[in-house]
């Protein structure tokens, strides 16, 4: 769990300065649970303003407070972090998050730009699939109603 003074922290290493509404979304988000969407903190701080909401995560996001996940279904949401550079592994069955680090695509990236053209600034790389959790609950149930099969394709 990340504490609302290593965020804080983090943020004024930024040179950002914590304005009213930043701090009470700050203490907002640490009291939410996990990963929480954009509407869900607007309605959890109903004293800012929704544009002050979405403008905030923004900063967040580049303070390296607040990291966005991109659900299987293209929805967005947001979870506290503290490890700097790293990707999702996203469970589309339970919607578990767990984040990886030491995507080794410095290669491909120089490659690309070398190629392109293009000057590089970011990435974005979110992984989905079902969690081992997942797949043993699935063994489980599926060994427990054993019934007989017809035949074999
Ligand atoms: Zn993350
Ligand atoms: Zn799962
Ligand atoms: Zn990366």
């Amino acid at each position: 769990m990340v504490s609302t003074i290593a965020m804080e922290r983090n943020l004024e290493r930024m040179g950002r300065r914590l304005t009213g509404p930043r701090r009470e979304l700050l203490s907002v988000i640490s009291g939410l649970e996990g990963h929480f969407s954009a509407e869900e903190l607007a309605s959890a701080a109903p004293g800012v303003g929704r544009a002050t909401v979405f403008r905030t995560l923004r900063l967040l996001q580049d303070a390296g407070v607040v990291c966005q996940v991109v659900r299987p279904d293209g929805t967005l949401e947001y979870r506290l972090t503290a490890v700097g550079h790293h990707h999702h592994l996203v469970c589309a069955e339970c919607g578990s998050v767990d984040d990886f680090s030491g995507c080794d695509i410095s290669d491909l990236l120089s490659e690309l730009a070398l190629r392109t053209g293009y000057e590089v600034s970011a990435h974005r790389l979110e992984v989905y699939g079902r969690c081992a959790a997942c797949q043993a609950r699935g063994e489980a149930s599926a060994r427990t109603p054993r019934r007989p099969k017809a035949g074999r394709e």
